[in-house]
């Protein structure tokens, strides 16, 4: 299988995350995708592929100019303030309370203020999603590894794997956070749709919702967008990713969360998985784009699910048995010694290939 791999990824580098306002060593950082890149390489059945550039274009058809506006002035404005910090976050969001009873169209009047800080809670989730200098680039380039992926599958690969990094499926169209600022799997998935007309599923199996893909192809019907992930009663985002979730106007009916219960197994885990793969193979459409996620690993530092290896590579056996050619991009997974393994396991298994041996 084809790899889509830069070291662009290297620019996003952060060192301290904040969690309930505390900080803590940052949990996604390079050497998660240095792993997962030096595990498919001693495996030997993998091709290293450079990405290519596809400009801001892509980006724009699922974001908002705004969003990308923001990203790319943020660590300049950062430098201006003068202020000696590694890393931007904000201290202030426009959460729900702060505009109770005011009119939509009032609240949609209110300005992006100028003040860095106060970007940053214009356009983003949460405090737990540093941007430091050489973010935007690598985000860029998260993008650009996606799209190539897409590329290599729309040229005829059955399969391909994008080695993204920093992650994606939290970022909305107006919003970065959770470790994500584009999101890579739906900027992947519109530049399906946009090449060859056919609906696309896009099949989510990070142990977090991801609510931003959700929000992107809310209202689509061409655009099925089906998650597993950890309830979010218990894990992050908190406040998208249940079962009611199902999508609205021509969307009704293309959005699927399965919240799974704590310390799922494989063996729950994977009955859920063939639900989705069942709706999915009902769709009409060749392409599956599969956000990747293996904090769903039992020793995950942030996840709260119990896969195991074999799991994974079960996992992409029977995603692979649909039929469809996939375009799998990588979400989150943080626990670093196993990250190989893991991703070895279930892009082997997506290949009908052994869990172990050649
Ligand atoms: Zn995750």
């Amino acid at each position: 299988m084809k790899v889509v791999h830069t070291e662009g990824h290297r620019r996003h580098d952060p060192k301290v995350e904040t969690y309930l306002g505390l900080p803590l060593p940052a949990n996604e950082v390079p050497a998660r995708a240095d792993a997962i890149r030096d595990a498919l390489v001693a495996d030997g059945g993998f091709e290293l592929v450079d990405p290519q550039g596809h400009g801001a274009g892509p980006i724009l058809s699922v974001h908002d100019p705004g969003l990308v506006r923001f990203l790319e002035e943020a660590w300049p404005a950062v430098q201006e303030q003068a202020i000696d910090r590694e890393f931007l976050v904000a201290d202030t969001y426009p959460t729900r309370g702060m505009f109770q009873g005011m009119s939509d169209e009032f609240v949609a009047s209110r300005p992006e203020t100028r003040a860095v800080g106060g970007r940053a809670g214009w356009w983003g989730l949460d405090s737990s999603n540093p941007i430091v200098a050489g973010t935007y680039v690598a985000a860029r380039w998260a993008v650009d590894v996606a799209l190539t992926t897409v590329d290599l599958v729309l040229g005829g690969e059955t399969a391909a794997y994008g080695l993204c990094r920093p992650p994606g499926h939290h970022a909305a169209a107006a919003m970065a956070g959770g470790y994500c600022f584009f999101n890579n799997a739906a900027v992947a998935a519109q530049a399906i749709v946009d090449a060859t007309g056919e609906r696309v599923a896009i099949l989510d199996v990070d142990v977090h919702h991801g609510n931003g893909t959700q929000q992107i192809f809310w209202r689509r019907e061409d655009v099925l967008y089906a998650s597993l992930h950890a309830d979010p009663l218990r894990l992050y985002p908190f406040f998208l990713g249940y079962a009611d979730e199902v999508g609205e106007g021509p969307g009704r009916g293309a959005n699927l969360n399965f919240p799974q219960p704590l310390r799922a197994d494989d063996a729950t885990y994977l009955a859920d998985l063939d639900r989705a793969l069942e709706r999915i193979a009902a769709e009409p459409g060749s392409i599956v784009v599969v956000s990747l996620g293996f904090d769903t690993f039992h020793l995950d530092p942030i996840g709260d699910l119990a896969l195991t290896t074999e799991g994974y590579h079960e996992m992409g056996r029977r995603v692979a048995a649909l039929g469809r050619r996939l375009v799998i991009v990588q979400e989150g997974g943080y626990h670093v010694p196993a990250l190989g393994g893991n991703a070895r396991a279930w892009l082997r298994g997506a290949e009908g290939r052994h869990f172990g041996g050649a």
